[in-house]
């Protein structure tokens, strides 16, 4: 697999690091095979169809600061898809609504005591005060937040959200983690002080797709259905990849899919040590139920559930922010559940969730019946979100591997930031340039 003065590279995952490392080493001229497991493209941002239009499997948006995305949407000329809206959002809490868009919203935010909306707010001008993340690198989110805003506003707005989001993890979570979610967040803002998202036409896998079309115009090929089950390196130092179609041989690997999924390619040649390393970060696993509906359910996009008790961290409805029209008329709604892969709800199938969720809504929203909905999907991904704990830095395992050309790249590596498509991208496309250059100097 080397040809001329090019060097062949494996590609492991066809998600959003896969694919943007596979761009730039084609566009360098090397030969890139990206294996990807699923039938097609896109990994956790991949997409069904629906009233013939594709929809995100897993509700995505980016920050009007994802800076990394933009650029990259910019050169292959896909500005045009991109949608940037004034969203709203909302928090659900002791069974009331409460609109939390604006600064005005924090201000009428009468869960909270008047001294307290300001404590809240003056958490984000704090965030934005702290220069260096790494001081927060040993406390807990906990531990952070009680002392940044006092303990009502921590028990009314953060504690929910962190179990929601990181279950029994949630008292582990590092600092850092939610010092980032606060300035992102923050940051995405127009000038009213509202939040504006971003969303790609179509589909984030629009992107992916398109990654995919590029990498095979230059020459590069994607294989789907490719389970790679081992990488090994030969006599000769060079790497072979193997999947139940066979075995080839390339110059160098690079993997990307999620850590202790590295660790089954390699455990049978790696030290121990090493593969240890690869599963010594807990990832949570998610579920989404999503409801295609006759009628919205509310004039929210992005609604937080602070009620640990129900079986969902976040009601997001799409429709609020592309048109119902887009979906043949339907009004689609996602139940986000971040769980440990061994809770029941993680096995459930599409009836049973919804069976099991459909007294919240209803509880939720009143007016709510069963006959809006046409049809519903249940999707679920075992590898959804690594768990940043205290000292997250001195966990990740580098980027190089345990010998001469084989790279991990893996959303797990991503920080202080926390994992996203933008950082997929800067990841993959930063690496896959890196190793260009590098092969470039050895021929
Ligand atoms: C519920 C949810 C909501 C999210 N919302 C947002 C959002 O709003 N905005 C945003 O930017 N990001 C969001 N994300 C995160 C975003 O989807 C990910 O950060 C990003 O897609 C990760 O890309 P990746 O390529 O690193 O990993 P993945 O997408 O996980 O890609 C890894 C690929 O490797 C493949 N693979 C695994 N094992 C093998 C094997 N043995 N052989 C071959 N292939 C293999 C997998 O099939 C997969 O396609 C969300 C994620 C979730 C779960």
């Amino acid at each position: 697999m080397t040809s001329g003065n090019t060097k062949s590279v494996a590609v492991v995952g066809g998600g959003f690091t896969g694919l943007s490392a596979a761009y730039e080493l084609a566009q360098a001229g090397h030969t890139v095979t990206v294996y990807e497991a699923a039938d097609e493209v896109g990994g956790l941002a991949s997409a069904f169809d629906v009233g013939g239009e594709r929809l995100d499997r897993f509700y995505h948006h980016w920050f009007t600061n994802d800076l990394a995305v933009m650029d990259l949407i910019e050169e292959i000329g896909m500005t045009d898809s991109v949608v940037i809206n004034p969203t709203n959002t909302g928090m659900y809490y002791g069974n009331k609504f409460f609109k939390l868009s604006t600064p005005m919203d924090l201000l009428k935010f009468t869960a909270l005591s008047f001294p307290d909306r300001i404590r809240l707010g003056l958490l984000t001008l704090k965030v934005r005060k702290i220069e260096s993340w790494k001081q927060l690198e040993n406390i807990t989110a906990y531990d952070w937040l009680r002392s940044m805003a006092g303990q009502r506003v921590f028990d009314v707005v953060f504690k929910p959200l962190l179990e929601g989001k990181f279950g029994p993890y949630a008292d582990k979570v590092s600092a850092v983690w939610m010092w980032n979610k606060l300035k992102l967040r923050g940051s995405s803002r127009g000038q009213a002080g509202e939040e504006r998202l971003a969303y790609l036409t179509g589909g984030f896998v629009r992107l992916a797709e398109r990654l995919a079309d590029i990498v095979d115009e230059k020459g590069g090929r994607i294989l789907l259905n490719a389970p790679v089950t081992e990488v090994r390196p030969d006599e000769d130092g060079r790497w072979q990849v193997t999947t139940p179609d066979g075995t080839e041989t390339y110059d160098q690997v690079v993997a990307t899919p999620a850590l202790p999924l590295i660790g089954e390619m390699v455990k049978g040649w790696a030290e121990p040590g090493y593969v240890e390393r690869l599963n010594g970060i807990d990832y949570l696993s998610n579920v989404c139920l999503v409801l295609e509906l006759k009628r919205s359910l509310s004039e929210t996009y992005w609604l937080n559930v602070n009620d640990p008790s129900f079986p969902f961290v976040a009601v997001i409805e799409h429709t609020n922010f592309e048109r119902a029209e887009t979906y043949g008329g339907s009004h689609i709604v996602y139940l986000s559940k971040y769980l440990p892969h061994t809770d029941a709800m993680y096995s459930m199938d599409a009836d049973e969730a919804l069976d099991f969720s459909l007294p919240y809504l209803k509880e939720m929203f009143p007016e709510f019946s069963e006959d809006w909905i046409h049809k519903h999907h249940l999707w679920r991904e075992r590898w959804s979100q690594p768990v940043v704990g205290k000292a997250y830095g001195s966990k990740i395992p580098a980027e190089a591997g345990p010998r001469d050309g084989f790279w991990v790249c893996s959303m797990a590596q991503i920080y202080p930031e926390d994992r996203g498509t933008n950082y997929a991208i800067r990841e993959g496309r930063r690496l896959g340039s890196e190793l260009a250059s590098r092969l470039e100097e050895a021929v």
